[in-house]
């Protein structure tokens, strides 16, 4: 007989039950509903306290800690008075940082980013430029300042790393489960999830607003993960840096005009935007179309609306390394914004083109970012320097140094960074409320003070505690790549405590070198294997999963470190975050930085070794080219030797074993009788006294309004104000001067005559140059006298320009004279050079137009 049955299939609901705390826990819940406990040293001990290995175990993750709180314990911790007592002081300590009131007015920022580095427990980043951002939001919290974060929230984020036994990278996506994140949906005024539209490809896709508080600020995170869109759409908010470049290009369209959707749903109007990095683009798009529909301007008026209040961080030093998107693949989802800010879509491509005919030019995100910014910067001088170079064609006419791309340079958030013993022991000297005025040297300088054993002390510890953390890891990671129990009881019973352990962690991209170390063998192994004087170097990091270059680097690594020779002396850590960072960073000797100059933008871990009293040995590139100096680390020279860039490393290699040979292990073991090197304390004293606090959130934030926000603010609200009238204006006269340009000629030119005389120091040069404007108002007009020393057949640098004076205008022709000494002697070029100027012209290359006479 056959049983029939019905609904015989499993049947399954999912439901979310909340747990709940005893009344007197509740503020827990609070704390761990704010991001600030991540850099609050008494409420991190406060929740480890509840349950420190199972802390450990859910990556330090507050919410999920109490989500999956045994109600025994919980009950425990609510008759607990040592406890109760704690919580209380850490919720007053917290509610008196949220009172504080805004500490100057400034113009309310908006800042976008692709990735925030937060915490482990949030999978919102990648590496370096996650991890400046999510600083960058934190040191808004301190500062208290008014700006909000525009991100996505990723279900997967970036791939967590593991290895096979042969060192191949295997990447691993769990999940996140919002409901253990400090999350909360912004609701409508009628308790409905906020909700913004997006279109692509024709459909709309819906996206919900999520609010991550970050001490007295938010961050906004879309999520397209929902029942409200198709398998596709949802998956734009799965990976941070997945899928092909389409894929990427749907997520730049939901961060930018997503986001700008989101500010304008939750009415915070924003004046100042800031782009960090070009991800975020299109959101100066939308911006241009809101301002057409809405305030009846034209694309010309609007584009100065837009750029009057735009700021582009870029952090790429490399043109490739700047995302675009080919032409057709754009249409497919961009072609309607034409017409919607009333040009037509070539007109609309050519706000991504270096050059507006070359058909077969990619939309560039960089030049889209340039073009709809006022204000463009690097992230450090140098970097600002070879940003210049970069983007120089955009500008011809004007040489490298002329280019108005500046520069801020990248920093950390200390209180994140910094080891809590160490910050302890600074504050004993460094007085009360030091952490307010943290980027003053006179404040750092007292670390003087500090006994050198005492601090050395501190510094061992966290050695150790960095090398028992490695021992355990090794242990767990090797076993489960099925590693030989004797392979691994080897290796952890090498590691030795009173190494000199250097670090060396990052993304792998192949231009940061991993594996320079390892050029010459021989004599790496005989420099770690000094028994007197042992060495352990420490690696980390992941590769881009589409990354091959990369993740063979790693495969070396792991490669060397299986040699005998150098079990327990090389080591690579899998699954590099920012918890790891923060052991490396404050438990190692030395950090080991080796770039290809000068591909390292800024770097930033090097600086949380200097906080921490690590002592950098660095490629002089990015940071270090400004934060070096040779009381305080080492360094290998800026200028290349090699064009051919396997010589530049074999030389490099040799250079960083000599001076470890030579410089660096003398100086660490030149014990005294306390078996302390006090050579090697003058370093560690001098890298927090002299080059900490340069490389402080608070340094980086005050550059950023002193050299942008606050100019760029200003501007704004007085344009707002005026319903756009300077905007409007200055449109005007920009579309009026480009349309009369190319009529200007000159009618006499009376000048020194360079083929038939010559000067000598102490005669003038004299010029007087009468021009035909072609209507044009001549006070719009600068004629300047440029000099040049050629450097190269195409290369020119500009020694100096000399303004000439407009001695009149009639009949639309306009007289400008110049006489003045000579003062540079030898051979150069000069050329009369003029270009239009407005007072609203931030600087020269903002109409770039240019008329050689
Ligand atoms: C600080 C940090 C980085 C950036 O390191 P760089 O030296 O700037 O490349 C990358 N990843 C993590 C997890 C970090 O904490």
């Amino acid at each position: 007989m056959i049983l029939m049955q019905t609904n015989s299939e499993m049947k399954l609901h999912r439901i979310f039950i909340k747990n709940e705390l005893p009344a007197a826990l509740e503020p827990l819940t609070r704390l761990a509903n704010n991001i600030w406990w991540s850099w609050n040293a008494s409420a991190q001990e406060l929740f480890s306290s509840i349950d420190p290995d199972k802390f450990v175990e859910l990556n330090y993750n507050p919410v999920a800690l109490l989500e999956t709180l045994d109600p025994s314990r919980a009950q425990e911790l609510a008759k607990d008075k040592k406890f109760l007592s704690q919580l209380k002081a850490v919720e007053k300590s917290f509610d008196a940082y949220l009172a504080e009131p805004l500490k100057r007015k400034s113009p309310k920022i908006a800042y976008f980013s692709m990735e925030y580095g937060l915490h482990i427990s949030l999978k919102l980043y990648s590496g370096g430029l996650g991890v400046l951002a999510g600083d960058y939001l934190k040191e808004a919290s301190d500062s208290n300042v008014n700006l909000f974060g525009m991100g996505l929230l990723y279900r997967y984020g970036y791939f967590n790393q593991g290895l096979s036994i042969n060192g191949d990278q295997i990447h691993k996506y769990p999940a996140q489960k919002f409901t253990q994140l400090p999350v909360e949906p912004v609701r409508n005024e009628d308790g409905s999830w906020l909700k913004i539209t997006v279109p692509v490809q024709g459909r709309m896709v819906v996206a919900k607003v999520w609010k991550l508080p970050i001490g007295r600020i938010n961050l906004y995170l879309l999520d397209t993960d929902h029942e409200d869109n198709q398998q596709d759409d949802r998956a734009l908010t799965h990976m941070l840096y997945g899928g092909d470049n389409e894929h990427r290009l749907k997520q730049e369209i939901l961060l930018g005009i997503g986001g700008v959707r989101a500010i304008e749903a939750m009415g915070l109007e924003p004046e100042v935007y800031h782009l960090n990095e070009g991800h975020a683009g299109f959101l100066s798009i939308e911006r241009l179309k809101n301002h057409v529909q809405q305030d009846g301007m034209n694309f010309n008026e609007a584009v100065e609306a837009v750029r009057a209040s735009s700021l582009y961080t870029t952090h790429t030093p490399v043109p490739a390394g700047h995302d675009h998107f080919p032409e057709h693949m754009l249409r497919n989802y961009l072609y309607n914004y034409a017409a919607d800010l009333g040009i037509d879509w070539k007109e609309f491509v050519a706000l991504g083109r270096l050059n507006p005919d070359d058909e077969g030019e990619d939309f560039n995100m960089s030049k889209l970012s340039i073009r709809l910014s006022q204000r463009v910067n690097g992230v450090s001088k140098l970097h600002g320097e070879v940003s210049q170079e970069m983007f120089t064609s955009l500008y011809p006419g004007y040489t490298t140094e002329e280019v108005h791309i500046g520069y801020v340079t990248n920093s950390v958030h200390y209180p994140t960074w910094i080891a809590n013993d160490l910050h302890e022991l600074y504050s004993t000297q460094f007085g009360k409320n030091w952490l307010r005025d943290q980027s003053n040297k006179d404040v750092w300088r007292k670390v003087h003070k500090i006994d050198d054993k005492k601090l050395f002390d501190v510094r061992h510890t966290l050695k150790v505690r960095l090398l028992e953390y490695v021992r355990e890891k090794l242990e767990v990671d090797m076993r489960r790549r099925g590693e030989r129990p004797k392979a691994i009881i080897d290796i952890v019973n090498n590691i030795n405590d009173n190494a000199l352990v250097f670090g060396f962690a990052r993304r792998f991209a192949t231009y940061k070198r991993a594996t320079l170390l390892f050029k010459n063998e021989e004599r790496l192994m005989e420099l770690v294997n000094d028994a007197d004087r042992p060495v352990i170097f420490l690696f980390a990091g992941k590769a881009h999963p589409a990354d091959q270059g990369g993740q063979d680097l790693i495969r070396h690594i792991i490669h060397v470190s299986k040699k005998p020779e150098f079990a327990g002396k090389v080591i690579f850590l899998e699954d590099y975050n920012m918890e790891m960072a923060k052991l490396l960073t404050q438990g190692v000797d030395v950090w080991l930085n080796t770039p290809t100059r000068p591909l390292e933008a800024s770097g930033t871990s090097g600086m949380k070794a200097a906080l921490n009293g690590s002592v950098n040995f660095s490629v002089l590139d990015g940071w270090w080219a400004e934060g070096y100096r040779p009381d305080a680390g080492w360094a290998l020279p800026l200028e290349r030797t090699y064009e051919e860039q396997y010589l530049q490393d074999e030389l490099d290699a040799e250079t960083i074993y000599a001076i470890l040979e030579d410089e660096i292990i003398p100086t660490f073991y030149r014990r005294d009788e306390n078996g302390i090197s006090k050579d090697w304390m003058g370093f560690v004293k001098q890298i927090i006294a002299e080059v900490a606090p340069t490389f402080t959130m608070k340094r980086m934030m005050d550059d950023y309004y002193d050299r942008f926000y606050l100019p760029l603010g200003k501007s704004q609200t007085a344009a707002s104000k005026s319903k756009w009238k300077p905007a409007r204006e200055f449109a005007a006269w920009k579309q009026d001067v480009s349309e009369k340009w190319s009529g200007i000629h000159v009618v006499d030119n009376n000048s020194f005559d360079s083929v038939n005389e010559s000067l000598t120091m102490s005669s003038k040069f004299n010029a007087e140059v009468v021009i035909d404007t072609n209507g044009i108002d001549a006070k719009g007009l600068v004629l300047e006298y440029c000099a040049y020393r050629r450097l190269s057949e195409e290369k020119l640098e500009l020694i100096r320009t000399e303004p000439f004076k407009l001695a009149g205008q009639k009949d639309g022709k306009a007289t400008f004279t110049i006489s003045f000494d000579p003062q540079y002697t030898g051979v150069f070029e000069y050329g009369f050079r003029l270009r239009p100027t407005h007072k609203l012209m931030p600087h020269a290359q903002d109409l770039n137009l240019i008329f050689w006479v």
